[in-house]
Order: structure tokens, then C-alpha cells, then sequence
């Protein structure tokens, strides 16, 4: 990967950068409803029974697509048709020509930073495996400036 690549514009990132440039929080592998009328989006702390609640990463991100066909793969125009991303998603930032946050492990250098930050939903959601109905974990998930 080229050096600082994060910098680059997100059309100019190889895979691998594109890859690289999440910072982990977890947000997309949550399940979320869509308001049928509306197309109002609600999130939940129900996790995709491939992640790790107590990590917030995916235990098999490689094939993950076998176990779970719908998991998103977010690409350029996904970054901006998705509403829920998260403000301190890397991807929306970057498509807003923002810099990562200190807190990124780009920047910091620190995996686990992005616990700290408040921006992980580690320790702080439930697998759908055990959750039982979803309309029971309807949350706000705050968006840390
Ligand atoms: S919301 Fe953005 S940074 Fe967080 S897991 Fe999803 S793609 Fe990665």
C-alpha cells in the first residue's frame, strides 16, 4: 500500500487501501429496518452472527459472503447512498475530503483506539443469534464528533 495512502481520493485507492481504510467500528454489521412508507432508517444492537460482539470484528471476514450473502460491501457509490454510515465512518469522511480522525489506526497506529474512542460497538451489542426479535433493540447510536 502506498504510503499515506488515505489521503488519496477514494477512487484512486487499490482494493487492498480500499480495504484498509475501515476502521472497525462495527456499524455495518448491525441489523437495521427500513421504514416501508417513510424509507426512515432504524438501527439496532443486533450483530451479524459472524461478528465478534466483544471485538466488533468479523470472524471471517474472507468468506464471510458464504455464511451471510446479504453482508454489505460498501463501494464508491454505496458511500454515498448510504444515509446510517456513521459520521466518523472513514469512508464518509473521505468522500467528504475530511481527514481521518487522531483516533484511526492509520493515524493513531492502534487497533483498539477506536474502542476508546467510543466509536466501536464492541462490548455493546448482541449477536441476532440470541437476540431474539429485533424490534426489541432499537437504538440510537451516537455519532462521536
Ligand atoms: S461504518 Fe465505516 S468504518 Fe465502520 S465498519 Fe462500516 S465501513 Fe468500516
Amino acid at each position: 500500500m502506498r504510503a499515506r495512502f488515505w489521503e488519496l481520493p477514494l477512487a484512486a485507492l487499490t482494493r487492498e487501501e480500499w480495504e484498509a481504510l475501515c476502521d472497525g467500528c462495527g456499524r455495518c454489521c448491525l441489523h437495521k429496518f427500513e421504514d416501508e412508507d417513510t424509507g426512515a432508517i432504524a438501527e439496532t444492537n443486533v450483530a451479524c452472527r459472524l461478528l465478534d460482539c466483544s471485538t466488533a470484528r468479523c470472524r471471517d471476514y474472507t468468506h464471510r459472503k458464504a455464511f451471510v450473502p446479504d453482508c454489505l460491501t460498501l463501494t464508491l457509490k454505496l458511500v454515498d447512498d448510504i444515509e446510517w454510515l456513521p459520521h466518523t465512518c472513514a469512508y464518509r469522511l473521505r468522500a467528504n475530503d475530511e481527514p481521518l480522525p487522531d483516533w484511526h489506526y492509520l493515524i493513531s497506529g492502534d487497533r483498539e483506539a477506536v474502542v476508546r474512542a467510543g466509536v466501536s460497538v464492541a462490548g455493546r451489542v448482541i449477536s441476532e443469534t440470541v437476540a431474539g426479535p429485533l424490534e426489541h433493540h432499537i437504538v440510537e447510536w451516537e455519532d462521536v464528533e
